[in-house]
Parts: C-alpha cells; structure tokens; sequence
C-alpha cells in the first residue's frame, strides 16, 4: 500500500467506511464461462493478481471459490449477471461477502464435478486471470466413445464386405456352347471369387479447429472471430467427409472451448489418426494481406519470415487460452522431438500440395507452395499434418468471405476433395 492508498483507507475509515476495507484488492472485471461436452471452464478476470482458494462441496454439489481482498460489490455483481445460468455443468453462480475481506462465489453444479483452478498473468486483451476448470466425473470420455465409434464401424464395414464378396461368388449360369460337331466341348467359366477384403479399417480423420474459449484467435475489422469460423468450416468439413463410410472423423473441439496445442495433437494419437488438419484464418498487420496457405512441420527452421511470423502467433494459443502450467506433460513435446518425423513429413508435404490444389480455385493462394515452420499442433510424429489458413481474416474482402456460409461450404468441399485423395493413396492399414 502506497502513501496515496493509505489516507485513502485512512479516510474512509474516518468516514466509517467498513466496507471498503479491501481498498486496493482486486477488482472483478468479467466472469466467463466456456461449456464444454466434458468439461467447463469458468474464467475470473480482474485487474490484479486474485489470491483464491477453491474447494468443492457436495449434497449439493458445488464449488466455492474464495477471493481475498476481494469486495463482493456491484461491479463483481454485474460481472456474473453476464453469466448464464445453466450452462454446461454450471447451474447457477451467486456471491456474497464471506469475510470482512473475503468475497465468495458459489458455483452451483448439476453434477459433481472435479475442480482444478489455476491464475495466468496478463496476455493479448486479457488482465489477470483465475482460470477454474469444472470436469464432472461421470462426463464421457470423448476419445474413448470415439473409439468405440470406430470399431462399430469396422464392423459395418466388415459386414458389407462380406455380401459383397458373397454376391460376387455366386456361380455364374455356364454358357452353353453352341453345338458344333467335331469340337472339343469347351468348358465352362468358373465364377472367379474376388480376394476376400483384408482390412476394412475406416481411416480416421481429426479436424482442428483453431483456438476456442478464450483464445479468439484472429479478430476481423468487422469484429469476425477466427474462432467462430473455423469451427464452422470444420463442422462442415466433418459432414463432408462423414458422406463416405470407409472415412470417421474427430474433431478436436466441437464447441467454443480452448483446447491446449498439445492436447490436440494428443487426441490425434489417442484414435490413431490417418490425416490431422488444423484449420484457421488468421491475420496480418496489413489489411491488404489476402489469400490461402498450407504449412506443413519444419524443425529446422521456416521456409520464410512470415511462415515463421505465422508459427510463432499461433503458438501463442496456449498462453491466451490459458493452459495450466502444473501437472502438464511435458513427456510429451520432449519423445516427439526425439521421433523421427522424415517420413511423416514427406507425407504431410504430399497431403499440403493436393490441399493447394484444392484450394486453388476457390480462393487466391498467398504462396503457391506448402510452407513449413514449427508449428506445436502439427508436431505428432506418426500422422501426416497439415495446418490450412483459410484465409486473411484481417482483410475486410476475406472477412466477409470467411463469414459467408456458402464460401465456408466451398472451402469444407476443397478440404474434404484434399483429404479424401490422399486418403485413397494411402495403403490400407494393418
Ligand atoms: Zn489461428
């Protein structure tokens, strides 16, 4: 407490000011929640550092976040109006003064639900923030329904296989030869019977839509959100492809929710993917930037700045959306560097050109090849990668575009053309 602060307490206490005791403490800005399929995330911004202590509570399920040297005055009161009621595991949130310095937020939950809460520091547009993370035990696990999605699929696919090959072995009625004396009878055909389908494994796609939550990504002049239209596009795309049986696919957010770079690629090796396509449409510091880009990996450097410049800012995700420091694994980034990813990158070279082409006639192409930088989300080091920019969403042409679901359906079209042919180069899995 400064000089200043300390005859404003001073002050007010003369002026029998109790409540404002906490002068100084944090003041609640904004109160957020994302609502996820298995987990929500509830974020409490504030214009300084929160000093929390949360703990969950059950019959009836609840958790209860305490904010020291926190007021739970008018403004922290508007903050939650913005919140919705009923919304993901959140029934309702409400506030009271705990403690003469103490505020208290009650989150009430429909079901119980495991808590983890964590601050990041000021980032992008966003002061300090106490991130709490609402996972309710008996959510679905997504990747494991996915799983058992493939299989039923197999079976299917197995079980068509199978007529197909029984109708094809049907004895064909023999030609009869026309009777000529003198000849030797010639035999009849025999039904040739198709070599029996080895593997009927459907290829597994993940879509990626960028960013989520409170990662917006890119915003457009008109107030566009890169998140909103990726997820769109990949929505679409996902329809698209879903069209043909032999091919299932995940996507790594299906909602507005922040997902870590790493938990991306995660999901991609958890249902063992063939293809991995992050979709974005990202921005540039001159609006008249325009046009589609494909990258694939590089670990060795960018095969220009602003392949570079690109990788970097999408990197970033992390720190804005907000991943929690402890308790990540860091394992993972570490046995993927040690991977070898030569052929997989040879791979998601010839996945990026058939995307250019693609792409090609839809939009203008910011460059004509596949660039490469290091990007973190194209970094599983057994399935071909792609990241597509889409478009310049900080061009007010593109922006419009973008925003446009006809054009969103024309890019879905490109992406599913691009995937699907080299889908169909691929070999057949083991
Ligand atoms: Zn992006």
């Amino acid at each position: 407490m400064n000089r200043r602060q300390a005859l404003q307490v001073l002050a007010s206490l003369v002026a029998g000011g109790a409540a404002t005791i906490a002068l100084g403490g944090p003041k609640i800005l904004a109160v957020r929640a994302w609502p996820g399929k298995s987990s929500t995330r509830i974020t409490i911004e504030s214009d300084s550092e929160l000093r929390f202590f949360v703990t969950a509570l059950s019959n009836p399920d609840r958790a209860v976040v305490d904010l020291s040297d926190v007021q739970a005055d008018a403004a922290f009161q508007k903050a939650l109006e913005t919140l919705k009621n009923d919304t993901g595991v959140l029934a309702r949130a409400r506030i009271g003064q705990f403690r003469a310095d103490t505020a208290r937020l009650v989150l009430e939950l429909k079901s119980r639900s495991e808590t983890a809460a964590f601050a990041l520091p000021p980032v992008g547009q966003y002061r300090h923030r106490l991130v709490i993370d609402l996972t309710p035990v008996d959510a679905d696990d997504p990747i494991a329904t996915f799983l058992a999605k493939i299989i039923e699929r197999e079976a299917q696919l197995e079980k068509a296989a199978d007529l197909a090959a029984i109708e094809a072995a049907k004895p064909v009625p023999p030609i009869l030869p026309p009777k000529v004396n003198k000849l030797p009878p010639v035999l009849p055909p025999v039904a040739q019977r198709p070599p029996t389908p080895k593997h009927v494994k459907p290829f597994v796609v993940v879509l990626d839509p960028g960013h989520g939550g409170e990662d917006p990504g890119a915003i457009g002049p008109a107030g566009t959100y890169e998140k909103d239209v990726v997820l769109a596009v990949a929505h679409k795309t996902k329809a698209l492809l879903e069209q043909d049986p032999r091919i299932v696919v995940l996507m790594t957010r299906e909602e507005d929710v922040f997902i870590a770079l790493g938990d991306r690629v995660r999901k991609a090796r958890g249902v063992n993917a063939d293809v991995f396509v992050s979709i974005h449409a990202d921005a540039f510091t001159r609006p008249d930037a325009r046009g589609s880009s494909v990258f694939a990996l590089s670990e060795r450097g960018a095969s220009s700045a602003a392949a570079k410049w690109m990788a970097d800012k999408e990197n970033q995700s992390d720190l804005i959306g907000g991943v929690r420091l402890v308790g990540r694994d860091p394992s993972l980034s570490k046995m993927i560097l040690e991977m070898s990813q030569s052929i997989t990158n040879a791979e998601s070279m010839k996945l990026g050109r058939g995307m250019i082409g693609e792409i090609k006639p839809i939009n203008t192409l910011h460059k004509g090849s596949v660039e490469q930088a290091g990007f973190a989300v194209l970094k599983a080091p057994d399935i071909p990668s792609i990241l597509i920019e889409t478009a310049f969403i900080s061009n007010p042409e593109e922006e419009a575009k973008l925003s446009n679901p006809a054009h969103q359906q024309k890019l879905a079209r490109a992406i599913r053309n691009g995937v699907r042919k080299f889908l169909m180069t691929q070999q057949v899995r083991a």
